[in-house]
Order: structure tokens, then sequence, then C-alpha cells
């Protein structure tokens, strides 16, 4: 089976129609240059040969990373829901892919992001924590709107988490193993059984923090004898 077919871009300049290859899927383990074309961008880019033009032709594309049980659909908001139930059917019991992680993503960032965590041995429902912790304690230490929080790491292996307003990026913060260590310890205190198994993101990071909200407040069984 190709893993891409041929497709058509319209320059959004110009209005000249090229040709453009679609990668459906992306397989890190078969095919590490086009993960490498996925992360820096291209993937999703294309010049237009009339007017020279670069623009994004954004795709349905799902990254598979075999090693890590990992597949992060890449989808429009409209169609989480037809990739939600084929998750349902992948997230069977007895399938060969019971034990994966699975993610549906609307943002190319939160694409990239998904990947990088996971490729520094790292939990996205413990960095979400992470970043709502640190946005709730930055948010009236800065100046400008926090619009979002994004994890990422320097060529030099520094994990970070950058702090955006709707502007763009506003400033870089080392993100310390102890945060990360603390956040964990909270998540295994709760349930999460109910939160969105395939949409880890910043509502999710709200839902997990009221329950652990909850378990904090509960007096311990010593307290009520
Ligand atoms: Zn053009």
């Amino acid at each position: 089976m190709p893993n891409h077919y041929p497709d058509k871009a319209v320059c959004p300049e110009c209005g000249w129609v090229h040709d453009f290859t679609v990668y459906p899927v992306v397989n890190a383990e078969t095919d590490p240059e086009l993960k490498k074309k996925l992360l820096n961008g291209k993937l999703f880019t294309t010049t237009c040969p009339e007017c020279l033009n670069t623009f994004r032709v954004i795709f349905d594309c799902l990254y598979h990373d075999p090693a890590r049980k990992l597949m992060v659909q890449f989808c429009p908001p409209e169609k989480t829901e037809t990739y939600r139930k084929i998750f349902d059917d992948l997230n069977q019991e007895n399938g060969i892919f019971k034990d994966y992680t699975l993610r549906i993503v609307n943002g190319y960032y939160d694409l990239v992001e998904k990947i990088q965590i996971a490729d520094n041995g790292l939990d996205d429902r413990i960095m979400e924590l992470c970043k709502r912790f640190t946005a709730g304690n930055l948010s009236n230490k800065v100046s400008y709107e926090l619009y979002d929080v994004k994890f990422f790491v320097r060529d030099d292996g520094v994990r970070n988490l950058a702090l955006f307003s709707e502007e763009g990026p506003q400033n870089v913060l080392e993100l310390h193993d102890e945060l990360y260590e603390l956040m964990s310890d909270l998540l295994k205190n709760i349930d999460i059984g109910d939160l969105d198994p395939y949409i880890v993101d910043a509502e999710w990071s709200n839902k997990a923090a009221e329950k652990i909200k909850e378990a904090d407040s509960k007096p311990s069984q010593e307290y009520i004898s």
C-alpha cells in the first residue's frame, strides 16, 4: 500500500494549480525522513512554481511510532468525531493497539508537541498539568494575556515551555524535572478513567485539576474515625 497519493494545491496568491503529494500516514520507524519533514513543517508546505509563493497545505495525517506505541491523528476539528470512532475500534480489549497511546489533535503545532513529548519519554497528560500549573503561576506576573503554553526541546536537549500571547511567542522557561515529578505524583492519585482518552489538551488538564482538587479536599479515613 503506497503511503502517499497525488493531489493538487491551489496557490492563494495567483491561483495557479500544481501537483502536491499527500502523506496520510507517517511511520516514524519505516520512514524517518518523512518524520523529519513533518517536524520541520515541509510535509505541509509547498511552493507555487508560477509565482514562487510558499504556502501551507493541510491534510489529515496519522503519525505512527510503533516503538513508542503512539498514534496521533492530525485532522480538522469537524473530523474529530470520525477519528474518535476509528480509535474506539482500534482500542478494543484484544486488539493489537490496546496498549497504544492514541491521540487526536487539530493543530499542526499540537502534533509537533505530541511527538516531541513522546520522543523525550514523557507523558502528555503530565505535561498538560505542567503547562497548566506554569500558566496559572505566571498569568498575574506577565504583562500580556497568556494564550498558550507549548513544550519544546532545544537543540542542546534542554526541555522548555514557551509562553504565547495571541501575537506570538513571548517567554521561554526551562521545564524543571521537579515540576514534572510533582505533577506525575498528583496524577497518580486520581482516577482519570472518565476523562477524554484521545484529546489531551488544556481542557483535559482543567478537568484533571478539578479531580486533583477534589481528592485533596476529601478528609482521609484517619480524620473520620
Ligand atoms: Zn502562485
